[in-house]
């Protein structure tokens, strides 16, 4: 069983001018496969700046700590590296990939992941399936990757990696974020199946509580200026969306 440890991490972000602005103070947090774990808290408190630095984006420095995923060190992975060891980073501004569609990025990054290319026949059957699941039209895996993609296209499309690639960990930050009650729901749906698998660590990133009506995280962790300043189970989602972030505003500073 798969673990990702993240122990006392510290980021920053490199602004223009080449000054590095602290934003993470010291993040400690377990996740372990079949696990899900929600991350809350208000705007600018650095949850996507958690996930970009373990996806590895250039433009976050680690000034200290660890993230490891079964003891390797993640941190001096390249990104490709990173997939490879089976992490999945589903980013809240998915880029375009112009001239590939989503076939046959999706079979890319499969044979990139398992080092050996998917039998066609069983593969054009298991992509076929999950976009049944997720009802999308056929045709869109013909479509270049994000392009002109609407916010419910690109998280379906996101969910869709995920059942294909099955990682080990796999970090979705603002899933919810611009979903319609009918996306929201088809979407939560595929994220409970890969799930059920017990296959895959999940770390939900968002500041809504609404996802969680249909995904029933495991552990919460409220986030705030930069750390997690409280741990607790489904209940603490629910006290969130009766209290909101005003408490934990009062003792970090407003939200920027
Ligand atoms: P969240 O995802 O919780 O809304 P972010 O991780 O996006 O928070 O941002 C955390 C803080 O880092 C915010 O104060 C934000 O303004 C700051 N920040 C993030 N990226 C940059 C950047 N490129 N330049 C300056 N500040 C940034
Ligand atoms: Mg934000
Ligand atoms: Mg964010």
């Amino acid at each position: 069983m798969s673990t990702l440890e993240i122990r006392d991490l510290k980021v920053s972000v490199k602004l223009p001018d080449g000054q590095l602005k602290p934003i993470l103070v010291g993040v400690d947090l377990t996740v372990r496969a079949g696990e899900t774990h929600a991350i809350m808290g208000p705007n600018g408190s650095g949850k996507s700046t958690l996930a970009y630095s373990i996806a590895g984006h250039p433009k976050y420095e680690i000034t200290g700590g660890s993230v490891t995923l079964d003891g390797a060190d993640v941190l001096s992975m390249t990104v490709d590296e990173r997939a490879r060891a089976g992490l999945f980073l589903a980013m809240q501004y998915p880029v375009e990939v112009p001239g590939v569609s989503v076939a046959n990025f999706l079979r890319t990054a499969k044979t990139a992941i398992d080092g050996e290319a998917p039998k066609l026949r069983t593969w054009s059957a298991d992509l076929r399936g999950a976009m049944q699941r997720l009802q999308m039209d056929p045709a869109f895996a013909q479509r270049n990757v994000n392009e002109g993609f609407s916010g419910g296209e690109k998280k379906r499309h996101e969910i869709v990696q995920l059942e294909l690639l099955k990682p080990k960990m796999a970090i979705l930050d603002e899933t919810d974020s611009g979903l319609d009650i009918d996306a929201l729901r088809v979407v939560s749906e595929g994220v409970n199946r890969v799930r059920e698998t017990g296959d895959t660590g999940l770390l939900l990133i968002t500041h809504y509580t609404r996802i969680l009506r249909y995904i029933k995280p495991d552990y919460v962790h409220v986030f705030a200026g930069g750390r997690i300043v409280e741990e607790g189970g489904p209940e603490l989602a629910e006290k969130l969306e009766a209290e909101g972030y005003a408490r934990y505003l009062a003792e970090t500073g407003p939200a920027t």
